[in-house]
């Protein structure tokens, strides 16, 4: 890696580098969101095989080995393998765990959210099922707000309390189809709306979104959620229920988000 960060700069000092940017649908590095490939480029979409890339450079060759590593202008690591066919025609292969494709337009006019998280979804393990990757999670507090446990569920909710403080996490670059995953699980009980937090570390505040109980004046709310105590006796749950939650909405088979609210309700008591 080191060789590479000394390529890159290499590279700098020759001159500008020129980052191209691409229009409309292209292919991201997920680094640093440099723009890589179109689209119409693809070769063979089951690999990500490109006739051409942008904004790369082709690392030395360091074995005997035909191909060679691209490596991303932008942040120096390596996003995939070059190489020439039998034909003589270029191949470039993105690394699928190293790009994204994104929509410039509609990304431009619809940009990143941040979710105030109080619940189930501060815990990496469950929030990474759900949004299909980790995000960047700060701690912060929102005032006003009170944390109340709901009857014979295991999830907690949050209502306007005047003198009420919690302590949660803000998930920060949500994108619109991460954002509709949360939407699904939270279901219609919550509505999302804008509040103001504060971030823990630097005491700056911040607009994020954040899920409260449409019913203000529910019956079922009482006392005070615990996060540690969901820790130690629901976390595996509902690290299950958020497995499932996935493979059935990249799958649905005819199920239902109650499927998944069958997971996260307490169990009836013993008789
Ligand atoms: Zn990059």
């Amino acid at each position: 890696m080191h060789d590479l960060v000394g390529q890159v700069s290499r590279l700098v000092e020759m001159g500008r580098v020129f980052v191209i940017e691409l229009e409309a649908l292209v292919y991201t590095c997920i680094e640093c969101h440099t723009h890589l490939g179109l689209p119409s480029d693809i070769i063979s979409k089951q690999i990500l095989n490109f006739s051409r890339l942008f904004n790369t450079f082709l690392a030395e060759r360091t074995s005997s080995s035909a191909l060679q590593h691209i490596v991303c202008v932008g942040c120096a690591n390596i996003i995939g393998f070059y190489g020439v066919s039998d034909k003589g025609g270029p191949y470039w292969v993105l690394s699928v765990l190293s790009c994204q494709r994104k929509n410039k337009m509609s990304s431009s006019e619809s940009p990143l959210h941040n979710v105030f998280v109080y619940g189930s979804f501060q815990e990496p393990a469950v929030v990474g099922l759900i949004l299909e990757c980790t995000p960047v999670i700060v701690s912060a507090q929102l005032h006003g707000f009170h944390r109340y446990r709901l009857k014979g569920r295991l999830h907690p909710c949050i209502a306007p309390f005047e003198t009420g403080v919690i302590n949660g996490k803000v998930l920060t670059g949500v994108t619109n189809a991460q954002l509709e995953n949360l939407d699904m699980i939270e279901g219609a009980e919550y509505e999302r709306k804008t509040v103001e937090v504060v971030l823990t570390d630097t005491s700056e505040k911040m607009q994020v979104e954040a899920y409260i109980w449409a019913n203000k004046d529910d019956p079922d709310m009482y006392g005070e959620w615990d996060f540690e105590e969901w820790k130690q006796l629901h976390m595996e749950k509902f690290i299950e229920a958020s497995r499932k939650f996935i493979e059935w909405k990249k799958n649905p088979n005819g199920r239902t988000r109650e499927e998944f609210e069958k997971f996260v309700h307490e169990d009836p008591p013993m008789a």
